[in-house]
């Protein structure tokens, strides 16, 4: 069986670990490969080629970088097939789903090509007789990413693109879920002219997290994950003095005013809580159905999830495939049947589904429950699967309650024509990205990406001018020369005279 390795110093590395963890076709439900997972020493000899590069990448000018990224975004959209299939064979997504992962993902190398720009410093003369001050942007040195399993393509050209444009070297620790396309990225970063160690990756777990959180020459972390994983990480990683964001799981609301475009808002959801299975940090998990709402709701929203066209990823037509893991599978399962020991009115239960063909896949088939109160498990828990809870509510204010008092805060959508309902909304919810009739307001490449409460920890947004802030320190400079002034000896703080 092939075995996904590690890529340190411009080359392919088996590394010292001796541990593999199987890498499964989620649609099959077997092993497809295997995966290296790093040891302390893989970490270091990954941090080693970083320091070796960054000295001499740093002191590339900016444009000679973007030049390089210009290449590779030329390469990326050449081999966008190779990412998706890739996508799919580990992860389960469809085709079609995965070949707009990677075009999500190209535009933020798009943004990064023109960083130089945003590297720009700011000048004032003559703060004082004969004194110029300016400031500039510095890369910090070495940084890693540490990334989910739900985006294997995307989520890591959050944020290499921008660190390696800005200066940085880089260590990639993808999810051992769906290691395969981290080693894509660096077969083509390499084709594209990256010197070696300008982006390095580890294969790993835990153990190649810890590593790579307590090495002390590692000055910035960006992690992407569930809570609980992005929680320790800040913490572990601030403690040793890091720069860190980590941005967490959701709990994504939409809210549907009985005034909405009913067709228009049953599209969307339907997109929003089934595509990619519901394994989307975007995903709309919860509709919030306004007074008379709920019942053109969710009879039109039962006979779509009954209708999803569920199947391998690359079978033509496909809508939705399988979760990622049988361990996964068994946990959505799980929940939906504590959301009927609960009580809440389940419509379409999408356990035990099967795939012809496809029998030991990992599916799980589009739920819908109706009547979901806040106190049961399946409102609170992030289910991440296919599962989409209606809670029935009277007015705007109540929801605006009930998703200001939940513990995330990465995405919200609200459903209306009234444009003053709208504004208040945009106004008072605690969310870190909102849309208006948009159900998915995942930020372009060139605004930045981040969720407020237990959905990020940290003070900077992800990519665009967030992630270029995150990943270069500011710098004041302040000049004179002899032959233009001088003052002689200031005992007192010195002043503008
Ligand atoms: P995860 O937290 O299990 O894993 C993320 C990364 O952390 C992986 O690289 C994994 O190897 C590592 N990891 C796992 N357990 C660890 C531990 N105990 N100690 C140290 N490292 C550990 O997340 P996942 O299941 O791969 O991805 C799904 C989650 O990611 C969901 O909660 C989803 O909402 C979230 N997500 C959030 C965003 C966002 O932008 N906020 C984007 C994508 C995914």
């Amino acid at each position: 069986m092939e075995t996904i390795n590690h890529y340190i110093g411009g080359s392919v590395a088996e590394g010292t670990g001796g541990r593999f963890a199987d890498v499964y076709n989620p649609a099959l439900g077997e092993p497809c490969a295997r995966v290296a997972l790093a040891s302390n020493e893989d970490v270091a000899a990954a941090v080693a080629a970083a320091g070796a590069a960054f000295p001499a990448w740093a002191a590339t000018p900016p444009l000679a970088r973007a030049r390089v990224l210009f290449n590779y975004l030329q390469l990326c959209q050449q081999h966008t097939d190779e990412f998706a299939a890739l996508v799919v064979r580990e992860h389960g997504k469809t085709f079609a789903d995965a070949r707009g992962e990677v075009a999500r993902g190209i535009e933020v190398v798009e943004f990064a090509v023109g960083i130089p720009h945003m590297l720009k410093g700011e000048f004032t003369d003559q703060i004082a007789r004969g004194i110029d001050a300016w400031s500039m942007r510095q890369p910090l040195g070495v940084v890693a990413g540490i990334t989910p399993f739900n985006f294997p393509v995307m989520v890591p050209m959050w944020m290499f693109p921008v660190a390696i444009a800005c200066g940085n070297t880089f260590i990639l620790k993808p999810s051992e879920r769906d290691p395969s396309a981290s080693l894509l990225h660096a077969r083509l970063l390499k084709e594209a002219g990256l010197p070696d160690g300008v982006f390095n990756v580890v294969q790993g777990d835990k153990a190649a997290v810890d590593a790579l959180l307590d090495h002390p020459d590692i000055q910035a972390v960006t992690f992407v994950g569930s809570t609980p994983i992005a929680e320790y990480i800040y913490a572990r990683g601030s403690a040793s003095g890091k720069r860190v964001q980590a941005l967490g799981g959701a709990k994504n609301h939409m809210v549907v005013m009985p005034d909405a475009d009913m067709d228009m808002a049953v599209d969307a959801l339907i997109g929003a809580a089934y595509g990619s299975a519901g394994e989307r940090c975007m995903a709309i998990s919860v509709a919030v159905a306004i007074g008379d709402a709920g019942d053109a709701l969710v009879a039109r929203l039962a006979e779509r999830t009954r209708a999803l066209k569920i199947a391998d990823g690359m079978a033509d037509g496909a809508e939705m495939g399988p979760v990622v893991t049988l361990a996964a599978k068994q946990r959505i399962e799980k929940l939906i049947g504590e959301g009927v020991e609960q009580g809440a009115t389940l419509v379409v239960d999408g356990r035990g589904f099967q795939v012809p063909d496809r029998a030991n896949g990992f599916f799980v088939g589009g739920t819908l429950f109706d009547n979901v109160q806040p106190s049961m498990s399946i409102y609170q828990e992030e289910i991440f699967g296919p599962v989409l809870c209606v809670v029935r509510l009277p007015d705007v204010g109540s929801a605006l309650e009930l998703i200001n008092r939940n513990e995330y805060g990465n995405g919200v959508a609200v459903f209306t024509r009234d444009g003053g309902v709208a504004r208040e909304f945009v106004r008072q919810v605690q969310v870190g990205m909102v849309g208006v009739n948009v159900p998915l307001p995942v930020p372009m490449a060139f605004n930045s990406f981040g969720g407020w409460k237990k959905s990020l920890f940290g003070d900077h947004h992800a990519y665009g001018p967030e992630g270029v802030r995150f990943y270069t320190r500011h710098k004041a400079v302040m000049q004179r020369w002899p032959n233009t002034a001088s003052s002689g000896v200031e005992f007192a703080f010195p002043q503008m005279k």
